[in-house]
């Protein structure tokens, strides 16, 4: 039989910290909330038989947001044998209220103090005895990124979840509590999980009226849930829409329930929800008062007198774009280049190939083989793997960030800017996700609750630069802007730009109107980037480039190679009367107006769609290294010899913004549920990436040339449009506003 111990708690509390720690994997760890959108399972080290399940982070059981009714879902009808719930100690207060609700589940809970490695180290002290008595849960203390206590935490949570198993008394605590038979004797009068808060006279009659009422059916609910009748009744208090539906109360009984709390309504001056939201804090302050001992709280501390810079209104943008500047620069015009350089130029530019053809001819392979390998896999492979230092370099700095915790400032920052605009900062921690790769970010937008909101998101999180699209700037800013780093920083702005461009329009059209999401983000405190973590990530995320270089892309290339070097007849030709060269020319019209209609850049723009770095691959076979062998020229000077910087940088536009690749188009086509609206997303994308390439070389022609034609007008038409689109007045929709949710007072 498996046991099963279930993570619970806030947001960024270390949850998936300590689900590594205790299961060996090595689940994404962000220093931000939202990280964690779905649940995963693993077994316990050396425990086959133990299963721990992540959880999306929440602050309460109220099904209000995804995270919410998926962690809630799971605790009721799941039944896991004990919670872990993991606690930001250094936060203690706010965590603890969700606490008060998980310890009311029937389920042992073992109160995780975690980071204690940062309360230790303020000086403070938290008396976990009286914790425990107070909040009637096991209370271990816990430093998961050190690997300190979390095993301690999990025996507990066996031990516990063993003795609720046989401790011979039901679930239901409203009764069980009394006759709980103490032969544990270490726990002789108190079972450690039994709820010990309580809610003010008024609301306990309440409560006990409505549990009254609804026995038989807490009962029938609870076969197949496992709640105790407290826990729906306090539910059913809060008018709690899953659980009114969940126990499929007859009318008389509803309007008898809704009479109950009507009359605690008027006592109290307050609805209900409301009521029992303070009735907790109120409880969790007592506690807090008699556990914790404060150090000294007179200073600031460092994390705050450095926001103070990071976040502030006018620095902080100028901050972001400098830190991003540096991040471009380290990873793209010098540690990186040098190495891609390296390999590039040398490793897949002389010295594989050079190897691979001599050991060709030795064994007397055929052209057509000897073509396929050195044309096809060694150009195009070789191109792509060619930007891993890059990418490696990028993935370790965003890694840094994203742990220390800048990257949760940055959501912070850019949420001051969205709201102008009528969008949510929550929109930005898909986009933050979507740096990494665009098919998470796609599935983070799962937490924006308003409908329109997270359809939008969807449709532009693949905006911003995906960790795929780094060979192709790189490979532009390497074959047309050497040594300018900014022009590569841009293409993170300008995603940006793209998002709250497409945002302002849409959210004035009929279908996008609504409220956005109202955002709180916690500020984590900054600490020092964590050796192991940071590494981690960028290896997996360097790992799984590779993977895709050797599977997705070296197919794509073969199939590159092959139309590239037959024609229709199926003879071995050069490239330019290959069926490529014929399909492409057939369609690089389309492209012209945007500076770049040669067929080779068409074609790669197209084998992008199935992954971007093919973008770079095809280049690779089609400007290969086949005819660097015949004049000796090197493959950055072909492509910078096709192009003018100003195509170029249309060229990088068009790529960055138009489709993703297919499997972000599945995410797009997952979360949306629709064909028509994915068709839509993709549609909109390409068209958007069109016009912005368009109007770019357009217009940039016409300041740099002066020269006038009707493409130009056209482009400056475009412009006027956006600008009448981005001013108009916005559609108003009459949906009544949405109650708004309860927010934690401030702890501080
Ligand atoms: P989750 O959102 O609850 O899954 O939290 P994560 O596991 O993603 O961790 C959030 C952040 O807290 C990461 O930056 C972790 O490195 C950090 N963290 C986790 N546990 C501890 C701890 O015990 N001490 C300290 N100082 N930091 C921790
Ligand atoms: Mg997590």
């Amino acid at each position: 039989m498996t046991t099963t111990i279930a993570l619970a708690g806030n947001p960024n509390s270390g949850k998936t910290t300590m689900f590594n720690d205790l299961t060996g994997s090595s689940q994404h760890v962000g220093n931000w909330p939202g990280v964690t959108v779905e649940k995963k399972e693993g077994r316990l080290k050396g425990r086959k038989d133990v299963v721990i399940q992540d959880l999306p982070g929440i602050y309460s059981l109220s099904p209000y947001s995804p995270e919410e009714v998926i962690t809630r879902n799971y605790l009721i009808t799941e039944q896991p044998s004990a919670i872990i719930n993991i606690v930001d100690a250094s936060n203690i207060e706010r965590n603890l209220y969700l606490t008060t609700q998980l310890t009311e589940l029937g389920i042992p809970v073992v109160l995780a103090l975690n980071m204690i490695d940062i309360v230790h180290k303020r000086g403070d002290v938290i008396d976990t005895d009286k914790l425990s008595k107070a909040m009637g849960c096991a209370v271990v203390e816990t430093s998961a990124v050190k690997g300190l206590g979390s095993k301690n935490a999990a025996e507990k949570a066996l031990w516990l979840s063993d003795l609720h198993a046989h401790g011979g008394h039901s679930r239901d605590h409203v009764h069980a509590g009394a006759n709980h038979v103490g032969h544990e004797h270490h726990l002789h009068h108190e079972p450690p999980f039994e709820p010990k808060h309580r809610f003010s006279a008024v609301v306990e009659d309440a409560i006990k009226l409505i549990g009254a009422l609804i026995e038989d059916a807490a009962a029938a609910a609870a076969t197949a849930t496992g709640a105790p009748t407290r826990w729906f009744a306090i539910k059913l208090f809060e008018r709690d829409s899953e659980v009114q539906r969940h126990l499929k109360l007859d009318e008389q009984q509803q309007a008898q329930v809704e009479a109950i709390i009507k009359t605690a309504e008027q006592q109290l001056d307050d609805d209900s929800e409301s009521i029992i939201t303070n009735e907790r804090y109120s409880f969790v302050t007592d506690v807090i008062a008699q556990t914790l001992t404060v150090k000294d709280s007179s200073g600031v501390s460092l994390s705050d007198r450095i926001d103070r810079v990071v976040t502030n209104r006018v620095l902080a943008l100028p901050i972001f774009a400098l830190i991003m500047f540096v991040v471009y620069f380290l990873s793209i015009s010098t540690v990186g280049t040098a190495m891609s350089g390296w390999v590039n130029d040398v490793l897949f530019g002389e010295t594989v190939p050079g190897a691979m053809e001599e050991f060709l001819l030795s064994v007397g392979a055929a052209d057509w083989l000897q073509s396929l390998i050195l044309d096809g896999i060694v150009a195009g492979v070789g191109a792509v793997i060619g930007f891993l230092p890059q990418m490696l370099t990028l993935f370790l700095l965003l890694a840094i960030l994203e742990d220390c915790g800048y990257m949760a400032r940055i959501a912070f920052i850019m949420d001051r800017i969205f709201k102008r605009f009528g969008l949510s900062g929550k929109s930005f921690i898909p986009i933050l996700i979507g740096t990494g790769c665009g098919v998470p970010g796609i599935l983070a937008s799962r937490t924006i609750e308003n409908e329109s909101n997270r359809r939008l998101t969807v449709m532009t999180t693949t905006f911003i630069p995906c960790s795929a699209k780094l060979p192709i700037i790189a490979l532009i800013v390497g074959a047309l802007f050497p040594g300018q780093a900014w022009v590569a920083t841009s293409t993170y702005f300008i995603g940006m730009a793209a998002i709250i461009i497409s945002g302002i329009i849409l959210k004035k059209t009929r279908w996008f109107a609504g409220d956005p999401t109202p955002f709180v983000i916690e500020l984590p405190a900054y600490h020092l980037p964590r050796v192991k973590g940071v590494a981690r990530t960028m290896f997996e995320r360097g790992w799984a480039f590779v993977k895709r270089a050797g599977t997705i892309i070296l197919l794509a290339t073969i199939v590159v190679w092959f139309l590239s070097s037959f024609n229709w007849t199926l003879q071995m030709v050069d490239t330019d009367e290959s069926m490529l060269a014929a399909i492409g020319s057939a369609i690089a019209f389309i492209f012209s107006p945007l500076g770049w209609g040669d067929w080779r850049a068409t074609v790669a723009s197209i084998t992008g769609l199935i992954a971007k770095e093919n973008v770079v691959g095809t280049f690779g076979v089609l400007y290969g290294f086949a005819e660097v062998a015949e004049d000796g020229a090197e493959y950055w000077p072909m492509l910078a010899a096709a192009f003018t910087q100003i195509s170029a940088f249309s060229f990088l536009l068009f790529n960055l913004l138009c489709a993703p690749c297919f499997a972000a188009i599945g995410a797009i086509s997952r979360e949306m549920g629709s064909a028509r609206w994915t068709a839509f997303a993709v549609a909109y994308e390409c068209v958007f990436a069109y016009l912005v390439a368009f109007s770019f070389y357009q217009i940039a022609l016409l300041l740099t040339t002066g020269a006038f034609t009707v493409a130009t007008a056209l482009a400056l038409l475009v412009v006027l449009a956006t600008l009448y689109l981005l001013v108009r007045k916005p559609y108003l929709s009459h949906e009544p506003k949405r109650k708004q949710l309860k927010k934690a007072p401030a702890s501080t």
